[in-house]
């Protein structure tokens, strides 16, 4: 009987991690306070899941802030500025290289594939001198091996590091990242041989970008570094680990051709290739680690179907010579690392029982691992299962997740086109006689400044100590503020400030129906922060409008254009857990009708300008190039769903945030939106580059001209200059002036200034033009 987990969240139940991180940082506890934290949690895991039978238990999978900054660590990659000179690399650096110092700033930090962890990006050039410089591999094996367990330490596997990594500055378009393994490999053989003299039977290499769309010299290095590391590995069984999605046939056949490799893992939850291709083609003798419960979703797993799927493997992974020999051949397995749910149930205090029997969470997960590997093995919870199978059938038949109107309006929309009668040009042109803005126009993307004082109110408000006319009347004057604020400014387009909401899918999520949300649902984003995604458990539908009440009384403070703010349904669904028992397209779509009653409502009520914004619109496309076509379709036919039946006159804006533009470009044209705002100020050249090169763009777009994420005031000659180079390459008569992003993190003594010197950037520009 066997099971395994490819790797848990480390925050722990309540964000333990995070408050010892946080309070070490802000130097209110010491450095072996923080140690302590880390040890129980990571003996509490071990503990936990031995209990529970789990026969592969992983470790090494804790980091303090991320496992690829471990491994940057582990091969002692530290950039030079950050000025370590060699042995065991300790917190300083360690928190230096992932959060910057009063001198350096951070490493660059990335999406972890399509999820929503980020890494720390290794920065590796020619000249890095490689040495084993974090033993951590070793001592979290031994810390368990203490504890009397017995784990398989995991590692990131040397090529997927490498893949994962950038060029460091100066080299970007000369240097193969690819060439630094036979350096890299040295240390890992130090690494493997001192897991072997530690007891290590086995040893996990997670290589999750042999999912990827690769290139044969990509492919070809897997094959020489595992050839390579053969000797060392001998007497230990290596798993490699592959996750977040299927294995095309040529990877396939590359990871089941790697030496000295006895057991492969494969997430058989996204896609059904690597199914087949195991069908097809199983090497004898090796072991399938075969992920059936889904690492990356809060559903409890269905048993019986998942049981039925491990039957038809087991099939093929246990035909060897010697039938003795191959017991346990089929271990059961999770689809990825637990590190992208959320971690215990138990803690869910204001989830109904019946919401709750269809969830589980990673300790749930672990459990249902283990009765899947039980019931593989002969010894079935008849009990489990069935409370299992009741709970899935509750969750097909529940009137609180079927909604007959709400599915047959979706499914009316598929296969026909949404879009505005007129196009962008005929309809700027209405809109301009109707808002009479000035060339260049002024605007800000949502959020104002939220403090101290807004957030306590808002909380206390939830918390049932404020009462409703008292919540009120504090929003109405914060919105107040913030639009004699604006007009103090002169901004031409203005916004409420969002002081209602904290959060800009969780405000949306909480008035819709088919929502649930979490108390401790969190998921870590990057270092010690968490996200904690609603839960879209049924078909969403708007009860009664969201935001009406709100823009219609900041427009009611001014005579200027207040723009109505709502999330798009892509952003929503993207930032959701989302329901598995129907394609997301279709949640998706359900999300947009729910919108356009929305955007419908405050044309309504009299606002002209309406934004929604899409943040996360790009960050939802697929791993695999195969699959982009498909999502930006119905992704942007979700958009184009929101706003196609508003008049002409009336002003559309998305926000896109950070989108890395260039290579989506024509699908961002084809949402259609009367203007577009994106972030702009860590990438000038490269979005500009795309108009450079002829794309053309007939509709607003307001490229940020500064950056908000950072606390410094741009001066006026700075932000003429940005607006400069975007006149070089786009219209006068399309280019509206903002930042990148909402103002929601900032002080107010930091914006104020700000968006002055933008104001006057501005009006220097329109004199000239
Ligand atoms: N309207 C939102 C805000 O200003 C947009 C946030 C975002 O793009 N992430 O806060
Ligand atoms: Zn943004």
């Amino acid at each position: 009987m066997a099971s395994h987990i490819v790797g848990y969240p480390r925050m722990g139940p309540k964000r333990e991690l995070k408050f010892a991180l946080e309070s070490f940082w802000d130097k209110k506890s010491s450095a072996d306070d923080l140690k302590k934290v880390a040890a129980d949690l990571r003996s509490s895991i071990w503990k936990q899941m031995s209990a529970v039978g789990i026969k592969y238990i992983p470790s090494n999978t804790f980091s303090y802030y991320d496992h690829m900054l471990d491994t940057t660590s582990m091969l002692g990659a530290v950039p030079p500025r950050y000025g370590w000179n060699g042995g065991e690399i300790g917190f300083d650096t360690y928190f230096s290289m992932a959060r910057g110092n009063a001198s350096v700033p951070a490493m660059e930090m990335t999406k972890w594939f399509d999820t929503n962890y980020h890494f720390i990006v290794p920065e590796l050039g020619p000249d890095v001198k490689f040495s084993y410089a974090s033993h951590k591999a070793v001592d979290e094996f031994k810390e368990a091996k203490a504890l009397g367990v017995n784990t398989v330490p995991v590692l990131i596997g040397p090529v997927s590091y490498l893949l994962l990594s950038k060029p460091a500055k100066g080299v970007e378009k000369t240097f193969s990242l690819l060439s630094l393994l036979p350096k890299i490999l040295p240390v890992y053989k130090e690494v493997i041989s001192e897991l072997k003299a530690a007891g290590a039977s086995w040893i996990q290499f997670d290589e999750p970008t042999l999912v990827l769309d690769l290139d044969s010299h990509q492919l070809e290095s897997f094959t020489s570094a595992y050839a390579d590391l053969e000797s060392t590995l001998s007497g230990l069984n290596v798993l490699i680990e592959t996750y977040f999605a299927d294995l095309t046939p040529e990877a396939y056949k590359i990871l089941t051709g790697l030496k000295g490799v006895t057991a492969y893992g494969l997430d058989l939850v996204r896609g059904t290739q690597s199914t087949e291709l195991v069908k097809k083609d199983f090497p004898k003798g090796k072991y399938l680690f075969a992920g059936v419960v889904d690492g990356r979703n809060i559903w409890a797993n269905d048993l019986a179907s998942s049981l039925s799927t491990l039957q038809a493997l087991e099939a093929v992974t246990n035909i060897c010579e010697l039938i003795f020999q191959c017991t346990d051949n089929l271990v059961v397995s999770t689809s990825c690392s637990l590190l992208h749910t959320a971690v215990d149930l138990v803690n869910e205090t204001k989830l109904d029982d019946e919401i709750k029997s269809w969830l589980a969470f990673a300790a749930q997960k672990v459990v249902e691992v283990n009765a899947l590997a039980k019931a593989l093995a002969g010894q079935k919870d008849e009990a489990f299962f069935s409370s299992n199978a009741a709970a899935q059938a509750s969750r097909k038949s529940s009137p609180r997740v079927t909604n007959e109107a709400v599915q047959k309006a979706a499914a009316a929309l598929k296969g026909s086109d949404h879009r505005r009668a007129t196009n962008v040009s005929a309809r700027l042109d209405a809109q301009q006689k109707k808002l009479n803005l000035p060339i260049l126009p002024t605007t800000t993307i949502g959020s104002f400044p939220q403090t101290v004082e807004l957030r306590r109110v808002r909380r206390e408000y939830k918390a049932n100590k404020v009462s409703e006319d008292n919540y009120v009347k504090a929003m109405k004057d914060e919105i107040k503020k913030v639009v004699d604020l604006q007009e103090e400014l002169d901004i031409d387009v203005l916004v409420h400030g969002e002081p209602e909401r904290n959060d800009m899918v969780e405000y949306f999520g909480e008035q819709l129906s088919g929502f649930a949300f979490t108390v401790n649902g969190w998921v870590q984003s990057y270092g010690s922060r968490c996200v904690k995604p609603p839960i879209i458990y049924g078909d969403v539908s708007r009860p009664k409008p969201m935001t009406v009440f709100w823009s219609s009384a900041a427009q009611s403070m001014t005579k200027r254009p207040m723009k109505g703010m709502l999330t798009g349904p892509v952003t929503i669904l993207n930032w959701s857990f989302v329901r598995n028992d129907q394609p997301r397209f279709e949640t998706c779509y359900q999300i947009a009708l729910a919108i356009k009653d929305e955007v419908e409502d405050l044309e309504k009520a009299s606002i002209n300008v309406i934004q929604i914004d899409e943040a996360a619109l790009r960050e939802g496309l697929p791993l695999r190039k195969s699959e982009h076509a498909f999502y930006l379709k119905w992704a942007v036919h979700s958009f184009r769903i929101t706003n196609c039946g508003v008049k002409d006159t009336t002003q559309i804006h998305t926000h896109m945030c950070y989108s890395n533009f260039n290579d989506i470009i024509h699908s961002i044209i084809d949402m259609d939106a009367d203007v577009i705002t994106i972030e702009n100020s860590r990438s000038d050249e490269k979005l500009l580059s795309v108009f450079r090169e002829g794309v053309k763009y007939g509709a607003g777009i307001g490229p940020g001209v500064y950056d908000i994420h950072s606390p410094r005031i741009p001066s006026t000659e700075e932000i003429a200059d940005r607006i400069n180079k975007m006149l070089a390459v786009l219209e006068s008569n399309i280019l509206w002036v903002n930042p990148d992003c909402g103002l929601k993190t900032r002080k107010y003594d930091e914006v104020k200034p700000a968006l002055n010197n933008m104001v006057a950037a501005a009006k220097q520009l329109r004199t000239k033009l």
